[in-house]
Formats: C-alpha cells, structure tokens, sequence
C-alpha cells in the first residue's frame, strides 16, 4: 500500500457574517426635453459619444454630424444669454457658451462663424488685446437669447477631424460636463453591438473596502489545510491542475468559532498545532503579512463574500508531513480547539 504523505498547514479562520445592503446608483433628476437639440438635421446622428475614451481625456460632450460640411444654422437650445465667447487655433476653434436660467450651461464647439453681435465683440477683443485667440466673459443683458435663435453657424475650426457641432451641456456652478442624452437629447441607434470582449465584474455586493472589512467578520478559528503532496508533485511534473491534490473529503478541518469580541487584541492572538503531543507549528496574529481587513477587501474584489464564507488566512513556519494514525490538535491562546486522528 501507498501511504499518502500529506502536508499541513496551520491556519488561522475567519468567517464572513454580514450581508452588504442592496446599493442603488441614484442619478440626479435631470429636466427631461427642456432643451431642444442645437441642430435642425434629422435624424441626429453623432460621430461621437459623451465619455467616449479620447488620447488624454474623456469626451465631455456629443459630436452632432453635419453631412461633411459647414454653414448649417446652430439653434439656443433654450432661453438664456451668451456668456463666454472663446478662439483658438486648436480646441473648440469657435466656441459660445449659453447660460440658462435653470443651472445648466450649453456649449457649442468647433463653429465657422459668430452671429454679427457675437462677431463685433469678438473683433473689438482682438484689436484690443492684440491676439487672434480670445476667452471673454459676458454679461447677461449683452447677448440675451431665446429658443430657436440661430446663435452660430456650424463649422470644422480647432481641433476638429471633420465638421461637426460639439456640444456640451454643464453644471453652471461647478462647469461640470454631464451627458446629454440624460436631459432626452437622445440619438436613435439602430446598430446591435459587436461583442469583441467580455469583461466579468463583481456585482452581487461591491468589494469591501479596507476600512469598514472589520464589521464584516465576526469569528475566528483554526483549521488545517492538508495537501496530498505525492499527487500534487505529479500532476505538477505534468502540468496538470491541482485541484486533486488540494480538494479530497477531509482536507480542510476547521474547528468551532469563536467571538472575536472574546479577545482583548485579534492582533495578538496565540494558536499552535501540536502533533502526537509535540508542537510543530506555532504562531501569533500579529505576525501576519496582511491584516484580516486587507485579505478581506482583497478577495472580495475579486470573489462575491457572502455570510458564512470562510477565509483561511495564512500559516505559520513548521509546514511538515503527517502520516496514518498521528493525533493532531489545535489550540488558540492555551484552548483546544482542535484535536483529531489522521486516518
Ligand atoms: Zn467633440
């Protein structure tokens, strides 16, 4: 007969007891068609989206399409007042900003020309300032507008690969960029997306964070993680898994838990193995690499932890061989928690 020779570990137990709440992604009420869109051109179709991943930056707005040209009339998408007029030579080329009375700021990019108004103040800026590329602020009462006025004409000027509008809509207050399409400026999209990748994400509980794994774990205790060395060495040499050499009935006794609460610091908690009477392994908490909160918040990114779980933590030097008939216990700070034959 073989004998099988297996390794133990003495390792330390933590069971996971709480439930996370359901979390619900609250989004702020967005008013929903207030604003028309800045073009007349049907359908609306965009080249690019809002977040859309750019070489340094995020996307902060939606690219309206143009057929390939300029000169089409850009609309105020509601009543407000032009409060900021910019030229560049790279960026948005021309650009107005319009603030309106309900907190929010449109902005429309990459324009072949200024209304008349708009144009003067512009040139007089210029001349002043000696500078093609201007950034002005404006009072409400200088450029006032209502719905539907033709506030621009659409263009390709600054960093534009194309002609398009640019349109952003901001948080007046804090310039925030917020995705237009959450007011109802949607874009009809009839093309199914391409699968090209999957990605798994944990969603069924977010990851513990570091600082709030202590309320998640409750109990502590010890058990032995025993490997069939023999047949892990095998499948090893042949590169085949170790799922055998891991997992087989009786690899992994774990004794009965107890309250963290009982103990004055879990960071200075004593456990040994002791076999035939002889202690092999021993250890203490506090020398743990990685705190109880970090393997939590660690494995929880990328394992769902529910109650019941239990995370076997680690194990102290005195890894060593069992045989046949051999009496193992375990004790945490003098009690025996443990204590079993080897069959
Ligand atoms: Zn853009």
């Amino acid at each position: 007969m073989v004998k099988k020779r297996i390794i133990i570990f003495c390792i330390l137990l933590i069971s996971i007891y709480t439930n996370l709440s359901a979390q619900t992604i609250q989004s702020r009420a967005y008013p929903q068609n207030y604003f028309r869109y800045p073009l007349d051109l049907l359908p609306h179709t965009t080249a690019g989206s809002f977040g859309e991943l750019r070489p340094a930056h995020f996307h902060s707005g939606l690219d309206f399409k143009t057929n390939q040209r300029i000169g089409y009339p850009v609309y105020a998408v509601n009543d407000g007042y032009i409060s900021r007029v910019r030229v560049q030579y790279g960026g948005f080329g021309r650009a107005i900003y319009i603030t309106h009375p309900n907190g929010y700021t449109t902005v429309y990019g990459h324009l072949s020309a200024f209304t008349p108004a708009v144009a003067a103040l512009v040139k007089a800026y210029q001349y002043e300032h000696q500078t093609f590329e201007a950034d002005f602020k404006l009072q409400p009462t200088q450029v006032p507008v209502c719905k539907d006025d033709v506030v621009a004409i659409s263009g390709n000027a600054g960093a534009s690969a194309g002609p398009h509008v640019h349109f952003e809509i901001r948080d007046t207050q804090t310039e925030e960029t917020i995705n237009p399409q959450l007011f109802g400026l949607t874009i009809p999209d009839q093309v199914p997306p391409t699968i090209t990748s999957i990605g798994i994400y944990h969603l069924n509980g977010n990851p513990f964070s570091e600082k709030f794994a202590a309320g998640y774990y409750d109990e502590i205790g010890l058990g032995v993680d025993f490997t069939a060395r023999d047949i892990q060495s095998k499948h090893k040499e042949k590169g085949l898994p170790w799922e055998l050499a891991k997992a087989f009935d009786g690899s992994a006794p774990i004794s009965a838990f107890v309250s963290k609460a009982k103990f004055a610091d879990i960071y200075n908690i004593n456990f040994k193995l002791d076999i035939n009477g002889e202690t092999r392994q021993q250890g203490n908490t506090s020398n743990l690499l990685f705190s109880f909160e970090s393997i939590i918040a660690f494995v929880s990114r990328y394992i769902t932890l529910k109650k019941g779980d239990l995370i076997f933590t680690g194990t102290p030097a005195g890894v060593g061989k069992v045989a046949v008939g051999d009496r193992l216990e375990g004790y945490m700070e003098g009690e025996k928690m443990l204590d079993f034959q080897v069959k």
